[in-house]
């Protein structure tokens, strides 16, 4: 049986009312529905998140004697001085006197030194993630798999995300009953399915964990619908470094979703996914720039994501260029990046699997020569 994990998901993005921006999205919630289909979660808005350091003011009164007040005071300037910040640029630790009062009050992965602004010294966080990591390949066709989570599908065998045109491909040959990619044959037994994922969560396979515990979070496959076990998988993935575990934890700790609300904490689970190549997750922290003012960080977001294929950021691009916050030559670079991205994900293969469905894939026979 087949079942869908996807890394990233991106189904049809519902538009922010007013603005018409997209947001947060995560299907999680809405798998009940999908006994044997596994999909992250529906989309919300996202908050903005702003991080508001706290200074130590420990200034003695000015009248205690003017020995003692000096010497204090003395202390307390060494104590601001060496207030020690990292910059989110050149990662360096630097005091705080270093920093614009503009960035001082920014969480570190959006900070930057005074040097590294005069210098032009990006962020990491829009260094790294810039492109899909091998894993975001179909195994069989080597494509980059779509950004829509209904294009591919995995089994419980290997988890190996396979892209709807690969499948449509494997029954044609009369590949039928089986994994496309390892052969495993496949079961309609809940307790074959989920010992065969429990035995890959025992080798440390990352997938798995973030996979059994979606299975866990809805009760799927006969298991009794356990949230805690499902977090501490998907926890235990995310240390792994699965960017879609880390996804998965900013959703789950911005809506507070069996966990006590912590939207700094969500932030840096998407940040950690968006520098993994993680598309939806830069989309989502693109957004939260924006609610949050800071236009030109979002259009460096939606930049990236636009370009690795997500209509969302495109159309985004667009908007803020509209408004006049962005220029004309950052839409020009986001449409032509998308359509590039969009053209590499497509297959002739894919375009017919697309047009069938999914459910009519399976029923495809060999033809008969
Ligand atoms: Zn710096
Ligand atoms: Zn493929
Ligand atoms: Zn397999």
């Amino acid at each position: 049986m087949h079942f869908r994990t996807q890394p990233q998901d991106s189904k049809t993005v519902p538009m922010y009312s007013r603005s018409r921006m997209t947001h947060f999205n995560d299907d999680t919630l809405q798998q009940q529905h999908h006994s044997s289909t596994v999909r992250p979660s529906p989309r919300k808005t996202l908050e903005p998140v702003r991080q508001i350091l706290s200074s130590s003011n420990t200034r003695p009164t000015p009248n205690r004697g003017a020995a003692i007040a000096i010497v204090a005071s003395k202390r307390a300037d060494q104590v601001q001085r060496t207030a020690m910040m990292v910059c989110g640029a050149c990662e360096r630790e630097l005091t705080e006197d270093l920093y614009s009062g503009e960035h001082r009050v920014l969480r570190p992965s959006i900070r930057r030194c005074m040097d590294c602004v005069a210098s032009g010294n990006q962020l990491v966080l829009l260094k790294k993630g810039r492109t899909r990591p091998e894993e975001d390949e179909c195994p069989l066709c080597s494509l980059p798999l779509p950004l829509d989570s209904d294009q591919s599908s995995s089994n419980p065998c290997c988890l190996k995300l396979i892209c709807n045109g690969c499948l449509l491909a494997a029954q044609k040959r009369g590949i039928m009953g089986k994994c496309p990619f390892c052969r495993t044959p496949a079961s309609d037994n809940d307790q074959q399915i989920i010992a065969m994922m429990q035995k890959r969560v025992d080798a440390g396979d990352p997938k798995a964990m973030l996979n059994l515990g979606n299975q866990y979070s809805c009760g799927n496959f006969g298991l009794v619908k356990d949230v805690r076990k499902s977090l501490q998988l998907c926890e235990r993935a995310a240390d792994l470094g699965l960017k879609d575990a880390h996804y998965r934890l900013g959703f789950v700790y911005h809506f507070g979703v069996g966990v006590e609300k912590d939207t700094a904490k969500a932030t840096r689970h998407l940040e950690a996914a968006a520098l993994g190549g993680h598309v939806t997750a830069r989309h989502n922290i693109g957004y939260e720039a924006m609610r949050a003012g800071n236009h030109d960080l979002a259009v460096q977001h939606f930049l990236i994501s636009a370009k690795l294929g997500y209509q969302d950021s495109l159309n985004n691009v667009k908007i803020i260029f509209m408004q006049g916050r962005a220029t004309k030559a950052d839409y020009a670079e986001a449409l032509r990046g998308h359509q590039k991205a969009v053209a590499e994900m497509t297959s002739p293969d894919r375009d017919e699997a697309k047009a069938l469905g999914f459910e009519k894939i399976l029923s495809v026979r060999r033809a008969k020569s």
